[in-house]
């Protein structure tokens, strides 16, 4: 199986890439942090603090978190239920980012992320997956742009639709990626082998001719 892990901050436009990537090249797209959200958003709505280490961690004896995959699309199932539509909001970002910091959490998706790895060629994405989850991946991008242009970027999306203003995206990218860079487990960090990508000044199409052009020289090599 070909492996491609691709990390790095947040907002640096890893899934939009990594998916139209996937659809190209027949790869199988695993966001990881999905996986952090369903845990936060199951915390959440059972009224438990993403900040109560504690709590998080006695919540996750007895669930099962799952993926799959439908029309392409990965789809998250957490306790039987597809909680995919409703992990994106900033309460779950921000939740994610706080029981990610916990090793029993990371413990707990970490056999689901590699058997996916084992079983499919993936390109993967998250902020451990060259350094910890797949350090024998074939291929490691980091995928990286200033916290100014990938806030602007998500602002976009948005497109004041959640009223929410660019100021507030800009404190939230930064205070994520203080939290993710400095945990004590599995910290967001470049590999030795990765490849740095910064994109702050490309399309997302030229990001996308270009990983995929790593992609084929991968291929070559593995030939
Ligand atoms: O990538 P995304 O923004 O959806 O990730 C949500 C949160 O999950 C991140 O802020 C990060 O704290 C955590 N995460 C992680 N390790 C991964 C993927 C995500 O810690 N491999």
């Amino acid at each position: 199986m070909i492996n491609v892990a691709i990390d790095g901050p947040a907002g640096a436009g890893k899934s939009s890439i990594a998916k139209a990537v996937a659809r190209d090249t027949g790869y199988i797209y695993t966001d990881t942090g999905a996986l952090y959200r369903a845990v936060a958003y199951h915390a959440l709505s059972r009224n438990i603090s993403p900040d109560d280490s504690k709590a998080v961690t006695e919540l996750l004896d007895g669930l099962e978190i799952k993926l799959e995959y439908r029309d392409g699309q990965q789809r998250v199932i957490a306790d039987g239920k597809d909680v995919s539509d409703f992990i994106r909001t900033p309460e779950v970002s921000m939740g994610a980012s706080k029981v990610s910091a916990v090793p029993e959490v990371r413990a707990f998706l970490f056999d689901l992320q590699k058997k996916m790895a084992a079983e499919n060629n993936v390109i993967m994405d998250g902020r451990d997956i060259g350094t910890v989850v797949l350090p024998d991946a074939q291929l490691k991008i980091f995928l990286t742009a200033s916290a100014e242009e990938r806030a602007r970027r998500r602002f976009a999306e948005l497109n004041n639709k959640e009223g929410i203003s660019f100021e507030s995206i800009l404190a939230d990218i930064i205070k994520r990626d203080e939290n993710d860079m400095n945990r004590p487990v599995s910290p967001l960090k470049q590999a030795e082998d990765a490849v740095l990508v910064d994109t702050t000044e490309m399309t997302i199409d030229e990001v996308i001719t270009l990983i995929k052009k790593m992609i084929k020289e991968t291929e070559e090599k593995e030939k």
